[in-house]
C-alpha cells in the first residue's frame, strides 16, 4: 500500500468543501478540515472518523497571513505533510456596481484570491519536498460574468490564471493544479442567493434547473467527485485545467 496522501480542504465546515472532505477521506486520505472556526469544522471531522477515517479541524481565515501558515504546521504535525490542497473558502458580496463598496471588493478579492495564493505558497514547499502535489481552486461558472458580481466573477476568473500559472510554475516538481467551476450547487451559499432576489429556495431550484441542460441542479457531492479525479494518483498529466461541473457546458 502506498502511503496515506495528507489533504487540506478550505472551508470545509459546510457545502462543497465538507462533501469534498467527506469524499477525499472515504478516497483514502487524511484531511484537515480548514474553516474560519475550528468548532464549526467539528461536524465534517466527526462525520469522518465514524466512517473509519483521519480528520483534523483547524480554525484560520485563509486571507491572514499567520493563520494560514499555523494551520499548514499543525497539519503537518498532527496529520503528516500536505500534498493535496483544495482551495474552496468562499463568500459572496453581490452588488451591482453602482453600489458596490470598496469593503465588499475587497473581502471577495482577500478570501477567494489572496486565500488561495497564501495557501498555495505555504503547501507547496511540502509538495516540492515530496515532489508530489495536487492543488484545485474552486473558480465558478461566474467567471464567465454575472450581473451584481463584478467582485465574485473577477475573482473567479482571477482563480483561473492563478491556477494556469502554478500548473507551468509547480508542474517540474510533480505537482498538478487545476480548477472546478461549478454552476448552481445547493449549498447555504445559493439559499443566501435566492433569500437576496426574494424567492423560496425551492422555486429558486427549480427555476434554476429548468435552465441547465441536464435539467436538475448541482449537489456538493458533483463537485467533490470531479476534486475526487483530479487529486487522484491518476490524474498527473492533467494540469492548467478548468472543468465547469454545471450540468451543461457553461452556466
Ligand atoms: P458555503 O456553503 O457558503 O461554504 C463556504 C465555507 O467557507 C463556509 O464554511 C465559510 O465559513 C468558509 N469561509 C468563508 N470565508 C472564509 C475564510 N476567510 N477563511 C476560512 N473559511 C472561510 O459555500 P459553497 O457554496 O460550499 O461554496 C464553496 C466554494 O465553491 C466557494 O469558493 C464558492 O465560491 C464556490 N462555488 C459555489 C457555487 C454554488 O453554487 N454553491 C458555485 C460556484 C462556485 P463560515 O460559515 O464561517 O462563513
Amino acid at each position: 500500500m502506498t502511503e496515506q496522501r495528507i489533504a487540506i480542504v478550505t472551508g470545509a465546515a459546510r457545502g462543497i468543501g465538507a462533501a469534498t472532505a467527506r469524499r477525499l477521506a472515504a478516497d483514502g486520505m487524511a484531511v484537515g478540515v480548514v474553516d474560519l472556526d475550528e468548532a464549526a469544522g467539528k461536524d465534517t471531522v466527526d462525520s469522518i472518523v465514524a466512517a473509519g477515517g483521519r480528520a483534523l479541524a483547524v480554525g484560520a481565515d485563509v486571507a491572514d497571513k499567520p493563520q494560514v501558515e499555523a494551520a499548514v504546521e499543525r497539519v503537518a504535525a498532527e496529520l503528516g505533510p500536505p500534498t493535496v490542497l483544495v482551495n474552496n473558502a468562499g463568500v459572496l458580496r453581490d452588488n451591482l456596481l453602482f453600489k458596490m463598496s470598496e469593503d465588499d471588493w475587497d473581502t471577495v478579492l482577500g478570501v477567494h484570491l489572496r486565500g488561495a495564493f497564501l495557501f498555495s505558497r505555504t503547501v507547496q514547499k511540502h509538495m516540492v519536498e515530496q515532489r508530489w502535489g495536487r492543488i484545485v481552486n474552486l473558480s465558478s461558472t461566474s467567471a464567465l460574468g454575472n450581473r451584481g458580481q463584478a467582485n465574485y466573477a473577477a475573482a473567479k476568473a482571477g482563480m483561473q490564471g492563478f491556477t494556469k500559472t502554478l500548473a507551468i510554475e509547480l508542474g517540474p516538481f510533480g505537482v498538478t493544479a487545476n480548477a472546478v467551476a461549478p454552476g448552481f450547487i445547493v449549498t447555504d451559499m445559493t439559499a443566501a442567493t435566492a433569500a437576496r432576489v426574494g424567492v423560496g429556495f425551492e422555486d429558486f431550484q427549480e427555476q434554476t434547473a429548468a435552465q441547465i441542460p441536464v435539467r436538475r441542479v448541482g449537489r456538493p457531492e458533483d463537485v467533490a467527485h470531479t476534486i475526487s479525479f483530479l487529486v487522484s494518483e491518476g490524474a498527473g498529466f492533467v494540469s492548467g485545467q478548468v472543468i465547469y461541473v454545471a450540468g451543461g457546458p457553461r452556466a
